[in-house]
């Protein structure tokens, strides 16, 4: 049973949908209007470590929480999580910030969740809903989406997010419209190869941005050779005080605002890099507009976006360069609940 057709109408404030953020370290349940307003929210640790039935167990009593909360009818349900996974069958594959997720049939652990009736939820013509619709996307394609519908990219048909955090991610709307791709996985943009001989990435390429620019690999390069005031930096926000704290990405961006030469050296080769991406992606998609989400861009700022925006647009092809802008992402920490939301209100429309 699906829900009657709604088009063009999911947007509108009498819409509410199930949203669901599902990372390493945690995840977050909402109920979302069409218009963005996030009703109720709530977020729990992931204890990923726990492996999956544990979080799975918590996450769907958080879920029936959340909803009976709420306590409007639900229209539909959107998950976005880390990657991989099927989006078409419902599965997550095996993340690597996730372990022991194999094979995980989320959008049915789900669906059946919310197919237990809750008695207060009566649709206004008297009929109670026992099931909606559960769709699953990717984390990066739920956050290019929410930047769509809510964010920086709004009003915009042909819009590139790419998110710089942990790890380096995007997604696309062309024409209007989330790409896809034959099985789900289009837009890896962190493994656009900006050198072909070049150091080694996860992905088994070979000079991938996200194994030189991503928030862990930028830790792992000043590890390697940290300037006396990124060590000090480092030791400085050391609560235990041993003296050996481990370099951080927000480490390198501290000694980069303070000017240390050699952690700006790394820095400047960093943007580069990110600027090289993003260029070849620009000259792919050729997007209206660029908006750079994540956390470690949100947490760097305007030192990242600037150079990122400048090298990016001077290295694209001129035609698509002249007419893109790049600008951050304006979510912030509801991305994860507004991209899921996004997803669920896209698939309402397309009904
Ligand atoms: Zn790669």
């Amino acid at each position: 049973v699906t829900t009657p057709a709604r088009i063009g109408t999911a947007s509108d404030a009498n819409t509410h949908v199930i949203a669901i953020d599902i990372g390493g370290t945690k995840m977050a349940v909402a109920v979302v209007r069409g218009d963005g307003h996030i009703v109720v929210q709530q977020r729990i640790a992931t204890d990923a470590a726990r492996g999956p039935e544990q979080a799975l167990t918590r996450l769907t009593e958080l879920v029936r929480a959340v909803r009976a909360e709420a306590n409007v009818a639900i229209d539909g349900c959107g998950i976005g999580s880390a990657g991989p996974l099927d989006p078409r069958a419902g599965v997550i594959l095996s993340p690597t910030n996730l372990p022991d997720w194999d094979r995980v049939p989320l959008v049915e652990i789900v669906r059946r969740a919310l197919m237990a009736p809750v008695g207060t939820v009566v649709r206004a013509g008297g009929t109670q809903r026992l099931g909606v619709d559960v769709v699953l996307d990717n984390d990066a394609n739920a956050a290019c989406l929410g930047e769509h519908r809510f964010g920086a990219g709004r009003g915009v048909n042909d819009l590139l997010y790419m998110t710089v955090s942990t790890g380096i991610g995007g997604g696309a709307i062309v024409d209007g419209r989330l790409l896809s791709g034959a099985n789900g996985n289009a837009v890896e943009i962190g493994h656009i190869s900006v050198a072909h001989d070049g150091w080694p990435c996860a992905c088994g390429s070979r000079g991938c941005v996200e194994a030189f620019a991503s928030g862990l690999s930028v830790a792992r390069r000043a590890r390697a050779n940290p300037s006396p005031r990124l060590r000090a930096l480092a030791d400085a926000a050391d609560a235990a005080g041993h003296g050996d704290a481990q370099i951080t990405a927000e480490h390198v961006v501290a000694a980069v605002r303070e000017g240390d030469p050699q952690t700006v050296a790394l820095w400047d080769e960093t943007m580069r890099v990110l600027g090289a991406g993003l260029a070849s992606a620009i000259n792919a998609f050729n997007p209206k507009r660029v908006v750079i989400g994540g956390g470690f861009a949100h947490g760097a700022g305007e030192l990242m976006i600037g150079p990122v925006r400048t090298l990016a647009l001077a290295r694209a092809m001129q035609p698509l360069a002249a007419v893109c802008e790049v600008v951050p992402a304006a979510l912030g920490a509801d991305i994860g609940v507004l991209g899921a939301a996004a997803i669920a209100l896209a698939h309402l429309e397309r009904e």
